[in-house]
Parts: C-alpha cells; sequence; structure tokens
C-alpha cells in the first residue's frame, strides 16, 4: 500500500463538506509536497504532523516522495483539523495501519508536537455531516461532548495519536462516548418577578414574546429597559430540538463552550461601538457575527441612536431574510440569523426628556438630531414601540411583586400554539395573509383608517398596527382584533408620532 485515503471534512459556515486526505509514498527524491491549495495553516500541519509521529514512535517515511493531496482543491482549509487524517494518511500509506482499518470511518483533530490530540473547532456541523454519511468520528476527548450532540453517531474520542492508532490495530479499542446527558439547563434567568411597576412595558415584553415582535424601548436612563430586555428570552417558549442544534451548532463553529449553553435560548447584547463585521459579519475570517450568535434567540441593541448608522443599515437585510451571507472569493458562507430585536434608547442625547426627575438639558437642535440617527427602514421592523417613563418614588420601593416569568410564559405558550395552527408568527405576516388572519370588521378597519389618518401614520404603520392588534387578540382568546386591540395596538405607536414615522 502506498495510497492512502482517509476521509475528514471542511468548515464552510455551518456546512461541513467532505474532504478526502490522500497520501501517497513514491520512490524519488524525498520531501512532501502538499497539492489542493491548502492555506498556509495546512503547511504548518506538515511540521506538527511530522513531529508527533517521530515523538510516538512510528517512522516517518524520510526516504520516500510524500504527495499530500486535499480534494476537493477548492475548499478553504484553515486549521488544525486535518493533523489526524494526514497522519494516518502517513501511517497507512507507509505500511503501519491496514488501510481496512479506516474503513467507514472519518477523523479531526489537531496534533500537539508529543502526538497528543487537541480540540478543533466547528465539531458539532462535522459530526452532524458524519452521521448523516453513516460513519463513525474519531474526534479530540476534548470534542469528545460536542460530536455526540450530533445524536446517533458512534463517537470515538480519544487523547493521544497512540490510542487512535492502538484502536486501529485491534489492540486497544476506544469505548464509543456515550453522550452526555444533555438536560436542557433549567437553572432560571432572570425573572420578571423582580421588575417593579412598568405595567405597559411588562405588557409589551409579554406581546412581543407572543407574537415574536420586534421590541424597542424608549425611556430615561435608570427605568429598566436593560433590565426588562434580559427577560424575554425566559418567557419565550424552550427551544426545539433543532433550534437547539442551530444555536450549538454556531457556538461550535465559533470556538464557544457549549455544554452548559445547551437548550438555552442565547441573548446577545453587543455595545453600541461594534463594527459592522462584530455585528453582522464579514472581515477575514468569516465567523459567525452577533446576529447569527442571537438565532433563535434575543438581540439586545442598547441606546440604539447610539450604534453607527451604517451598522444599522447592514442589518437591515438579514433581519428580513433570517440569514446573512458573506460572499468570499470562491465560497459563500451563509448562516442563520433569525434573531428577535430588542432596542433601547433613551429620549434625547441626555436621556430626561419627559423626566419628572430631572430637567433635560438638551438644545432644541441636539433633540431632532439625535432622534433621526434612527433609521427609518429599521424603524419599519419594529412593530412594538413603548415608552418606559421614570418611575415615582413609591412605585420603586414598592413591595408588591410582578407576575413571574413562568406565569407569562404559560400564556406566551398558548398563544403560540394558536400561531403555530394558522402557520406563521404574528410578526412574519404581511399582506394578504394578515389582511385574511386579521378579518376585520368593516366599521373597525373604517375606523382604524381614520385615526391613523388624523395620526398622520404611513401604510406600513397601518400593517404594524394590524400585526400586534392580532396577537392581543390571540391573548384575549378573541377570534379577530376588535376595537379594544386596536386601541391598545395603537398605542405601541407611540415613537411614531415622535419621529414621524
Ligand atoms: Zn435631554
Amino acid at each position: 500500500m502506498t495510497l492512502a485515503i482517509i476521509h475528514t471534512r471542511a468548515g464552510l459556515g455551518l456546512e461541513a463538506p467532505e474532504v478526502v486526505v490522500e497520501v501517497h509514498l513514491a520512490n524519488g527524491l524525498p520531501g512532501m509536497t502538499l497539492v489542493g491549495l491548502p492555506e498556509a495553516a495546512v503547511k504548518e500541519s506538515r511540521e506538527r504532523v511530522r513531529s508527533a509521529l517521530v515523538n510516538s514512535g512510528f517512522d516517518f517515511p524520510n526516504t520516500r516522495r510524500i504527495t499530500l493531496n486535499l480534494a476537493p482543491a477548492d475548499l478553504p482549509k484553515e486549521g488544525g483539523r486535518f493533523d489526524l487524517p494526514i497522519a494516518l494518511g502517513l501511517l497507512v500509506a507507509s505500511g503501519q495501519v491496514p488501510p481496512e482499518a479506516l474503513s467507514g470511518v472519518e477523523c479531526a483533530g489537531e496534533l500537539a508536537l508529543d502526538g497528543r490530540l487537541r480540540p478543533v473547532t466547528g465539531v458539532l456541523p462535522l459530526a452532524m455531516a458524519t452521521r448523516r454519511a453513516g460513519r463513525r468520528l474519531i474526534v479530540p476527548l476534548a470534542n469528545a461532548d460536542e460530536a455526540a450532540l450530533a445524536g446517533d453517531l458512534e463517537v470515538l474520542p480519544s487523547d493521544h495519536l497512540l490510542e487512535v492508532v492502538a484502536h486501529l490495530l485491534g489492540q486497544t479499542p476506544i469505548a464509543p462516548h456515550r453522550s452526555p446527558s444533555v438536560v436542557p439547563t433549567l437553572e432560571p434567568g432572570p425573572d420578571l418577578a423582580e421588575v417593579r411597576g412598568q405595567h405597559q412595558a411588562r405588557r409589551a415584553l409579554e406581546v412581543a414574546a407572543a407574537g415574536g415582535h420586534n421590541l424597542l424601548f424608549a425611556g430615561p436612563p435608570g427605568t429598566g429597559k436593560t433590565m426588562l430586555a434580559s427577560r424575554l428570552p425566559g418567557i419565550l417558549p424552550p427551544l426545539s430540538e433543532e433550534e437547539a442544534l442551530e444555536v450549538a451548532a454556531i457556538r461550535s463553529v465559533s470556538g464557544l463552550s457549549h455544554a452548559e449553553q445547551w437548550g438555552v435560548r442565547p441573548f446577545r447584547a453587543p455595545h453600541h461601538t461594534a463594527s459592522a463585521v462584530a455585528l453582522v459579519g464579514g472581515g477575514s475570517k468569516p465567523r459567525p457575527s452577533e446576529i447569527s450568535l442571537a438565532h433563535n434567540g434575543v438581540l439586545f441593541l442598547d441606546e440604539l441612536p447610539e450604534f453607527s448608522r451604517h451598522v444599522l443599515e447592514v442589518m437591515r437585510e438579514p433581519m428580513e431574510s433570517g440569514q446573512i451571507h458573506i460572499a468570499r472569493a470562491s465560497h459563500e458562507r451563509r448562516y442563520p440569523a433569525g434573531f428577535q430585536l430588542v432596542a433601547a434608547m433613551n429620549p434625547c442625547p441626555c436621556g430626561h426628556l419627559g423626566d419628572p426627575r430631572q430637567a433635560c438639558h438638551c438644545t432644541a437642535a441636539q433633540i431632532p438630531r439625535y432622534q433621526a440617527r434612527l433609521s427609518g427602514p429599521l424603524l419599519d421592523r419594529i412593530d412594538l414601540q413603548v415608552e418606559v417613563p421614570a418611575l415615582a418614588p413609591e412605585q420603586l420601593t414598592s413591595r408588591e411583586a410582578g407576575e413571574s416569568s413562568a406565569v407569562v410564559r404559560e400564556r406566551v405558550l398558548a398563544v403560540r400554539e394558536r400561531q403555530a395552527a394558522r402557520g406563521a408568527l404574528n410578526a412574519r405576516l404581511a399582506g394578504q395573509a394578515l389582511e385574511e388572519a386579521c378579518a376585520l370588521q368593516a366599521a373597525d378597519r373604517a375606523w382604524l383608517a381614520g385615526v391613523l389618518e388624523r395620526l398622520k401614520l404611513s401604510a406600513r404603520a397601518y400593517h404594524r398596527v394590524l400585526r400586534v392588534a392580532l396577537t392581543l387578540a390571540d391573548l384575549a382568546g378573541e377570534a379577530r382584533p376588535g376595537r379594544d386591540q386596536l386601541i391598545e395596538a395603537i398605542g405601541y405607536r407611540q415613537l411614531d408620532r415622535l419621529l414621524k414615522g
């Protein structure tokens, strides 16, 4: 045997396309040639593999001409994940491991110079693809729990190249990794019961959770906007198995831990100084950005007008499509980005416009300039806009606890079931589907048109009012929105008047 073929996988977004490592030994000028246009990191792999083999006591075929081919050539091949397949390919090609030992097997792992196996990123998408291919998977021990999340797959974890070879030679079989007990993390997040007062904002949070609506809180500092936003994941339905896997796969390719986060709805709160690359994606290493890390969860943008206008503009497209495309010379990566947006803002630069406790000292010119920083098209995608006023002192010290997250979540779950029967979250309904779901009575429709006209609200605002009214009807157990729901829904357009949106 002078030609060896080993199966492994590249990382391309959340996909893990197959890569075949071919190792050919020939007589001729000694040396090692890598083909398949691997990136610089793979060239470093050559040195690690050589040291790992020699330091583990294997023969390195020094006197032969070695050709290494990673096919297909045009896949990106960054990272150390190809070390182990290359090392095993050399062992097979040089007759130290029989080729049949690797049939039905895939492997990935970075080698230390002494032959120990180091974890690699993106193991979960890789393991899911291996499972679909019906093969077994050898991975570094530190990646075993993550690989086992892929489900019905034989995961063979190992700490050292010597262990892998002893297994392949049938000397000391590696016991398949028992999948970790992935019980959803039930550690309760922050609870709504801790929020004092703010009845309208709490109500809006529940409506947002029930219908999947994006939400904007506006109010002076210290009124609990962040406190409220961080409690949204706790009143959303639990992640489905499939959603949890998506979240874990995104964390996996980001190199973030998964175990303690399994089943937890993401809550991401990037700072307003975040760049477009960090928030939306791109850059030289196309890793998942904040909006992808918030997939199936909540993206919280505090001090929304402080974000650069450019950053907010580039968020529009992924908000529409629920995913982000990152174009590269030869490849396009696609990451999911289906998040729910909660934003917060002060009413003016100093924060105290309309605050009875403290006077606003902004100039007449500053206030409209500040508010105009919000992009209209972004506001168009925010169904709920709510003022969070400064609380009177007696409300702040009130001992009266609000409803707990668990109680609110029960109502949210019931409403989500009604929407599932209709086939879409209310926040996603538009055009004809929205009109049909609402089925307003003629009198209510005419009344609403008149109100919107008087308030000088746009046609787009009309649809946002309808979507929210439908969620309010669902919460009330009504078949369709009536006058009460329409009135409440119009109340959630407070900033339209302020911002003339
Ligand atoms: Zn001010």
